[in-house]
């Protein structure tokens, strides 16, 4: 028996009620077209070799649960009700709220017993996911009418722009599924057009700052800010560094331009917890942080995967910027300079390796080699190897390129 009309209504309408702002129905088969085979042959995955061996799984639905025939996507508005955290680019706006996959399972614990109680499920016939499991997130929700998928790669709606966290269950039930957004000639299939509704637009293509998107919708993450500044754990390659400019955690910027986010509104939050506080952090604390409150500060956040020494290693990163960015500037006294400088010395000398080489990049972008005789001293204390890496390679800028008398 296959929910549709006014039970599948009633079921939307419920799942509204307790907090998802989108709530859209697909049918599994036929399968989504994908190209995320091809993506993982480029190596476009990085190193995120959890995405390589999950592929089958990704493409075939029915290989994470047996029998599914429809899937329940989910759709969470986080668009911040404070305008200023909207404003500010420092954070992924994503990362201000408590970790939205520990707010939004409770929503997903409520939708289970909502459809034992409407559909006469048990627990072994469906399975969320929070951005948690093998699901194609993006692309189910296409499938599903939510949005559609824009050349950023990002699902975009008409009415919440690009700020929606996607959530699944898949279940073993039958549901009509709900049509994908018509365009022209009403593609109707499971696999709507990649920037269906972009038009001609192509601002989230020109205005990434390290040329990550390398085709419509195909996002190279090697090249990618959200992936180094947060996904990486060791050294962030050296020129993708002043690309990374002020963002500290993440990056929106080919969200932000997206002129469908015109239509954002916050919404109901009523599966989130806002820590926009986060914000007020100037970049001398987070430069300075030790470990007590780094675990205070980002207690239950996203941001606390970074660890204390990825937190300090983009610190560095965004200082290296410094001269060229007068966002993070802002809340720095006039004579920033020396504070930033000394907190950075203290980094050279950091006892996790990944952080030194950034705090020796940081130093030399921002004081040139007449900070060579107060870094080469604390490097060869610390016999850190990827730091003398560093080191060497401004000894032999400075040799080609010597700096006029
Ligand atoms: S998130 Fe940032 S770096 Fe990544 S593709 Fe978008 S604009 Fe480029
Ligand atoms: S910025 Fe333009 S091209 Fe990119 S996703 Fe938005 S509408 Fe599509």
């Amino acid at each position: 028996m296959t929910l549709r009309g006014e039970g599948k209504e009633a079921l939307r309408k419920v799942l509204k009620e307790i907090g998802f702002d989108e709530v859209r129905f697909a049918e599994l088969d036929p399968p989504i077209a994908n190209r995320l085979s091809e993506w993982v042959e480029k190596g476009y995955h990085a190193d995120m070799d959890w995405l390589a061996r999950s592929v089958e799984k990704r493409i075939d639905p029915n290989r994470v649960m047996e029998s599914a025939h429809s899937i329940i996507m989910l759709g969470t508005n986080y668009w911040p009700s404070d305008p200023a955290a909207g404003a500010q680019s420092r954070w992924a706006k994503y990362s201000l709220y408590r970790d939205y996959h520990d707010t939004i399972i409770r929503g997903l614990k409520k939708a289970g017993s909502i459809l034992e109680a409407h559909l006469g499920l048990t627990e072994s016939d469906y399975r969320y996911y929070v951005d948690t499991g093998p699901v194609m997130e993006r692309g189910w929700a296409a499938a599903s009418g939510m949005g559609w998928q824009g050349k950023n790669g990002m699902l975009i709606s008409k009415r919440h722009g690009n700020w929606l966290f996607l959530s699944a269950i898949l279940l073993k039930a039958r549901i009509e599924k709900d049509p994908p957004l018509r365009k022209g000639s009403a593609d109707q299939s499971n696999s709507p057009e990649l920037g269906a509704h972009c038009g001609k637009c192509t601002r989230c293509i020109n205005v990434c700052p390290t040329e990550a998107i390398v085709e419509p919708g195909i996002v190279d993450s090697r090249r990618c800010i959200s992936y180094q500044t947060i996904e990486n754990k060791g050294v962030i390659p050296r020129w993708i560094r002043p690309g990374i400019g002020r963002r500290i955690y993440g990056c929106d910027i080919c969200l932000d331009v997206c002129p469908w986010n015109r239509f954002a509104k916050s919404g109901r939050h009523l599966l989130l917890e806002s820590r926009y506080g986060i914000t007020d952090l100037t970049l001398l604390d987070v430069l300075t942080m030790k470990i007590d409150s780094f675990r205070e500060i980002f207690r239950k956040s996203p941001i606390k995967r970074l660890k204390l020494r990825g937190l300090l290693r983009n610190g560095c990163v965004v200082a290296g910027n410094l001269n060229s960015d007068s966002e993070w500037r802002q809340n720095l006294s006039p004579d920033w300079r020396t504070p930033v400088r000394d907190a950075l010395l203290d980094l050279v000398a950091h006892e996790e390796a990944a952080v030194p080489p950034h705090a020796i990049w940081a130093l030399y972008r921002l004081f040139g080699s007449s900070i060579r005789e107060d870094v080469k001293p604390l490097i060869e204390e610390s016999g850190n190897e990827l730091a003398i890496d560093e080191f060497s390679w401004w000894e032999r800028q400075s040799k080609e390129e010597p700096e006029c008398p």
